[in-house]
């Protein structure tokens, strides 16, 4: 393949503001679409703090 992206960015926590990679450890609310870091997720221990429902690990 001719074309390899180097960065997949699939979005941003919704806490932090931070980038999020392809491949990183990255928590999602299905509910609200809103990405979470680890380091935010972990910090609202794994539940969305916008609806209270649990993050799925990505
Ligand atoms: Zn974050
Ligand atoms: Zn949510």
């Amino acid at each position: 393949m001719a074309y390899v992206p180097k960065t997949l960015v699939i979005g941003r926590c919704v806490r932090c503001g931070k980038k999020l990679y392809r491949g990183d450890e990255v928590y999602y609310c299905p509910h609200c679409e809103v990405y979470y870091c680890a380091t935010c997720a972990k910090k609202v221990f794994y539940k969305c703090p916008i609806c209270g429902k649990e993050l799925q690990k990505r």
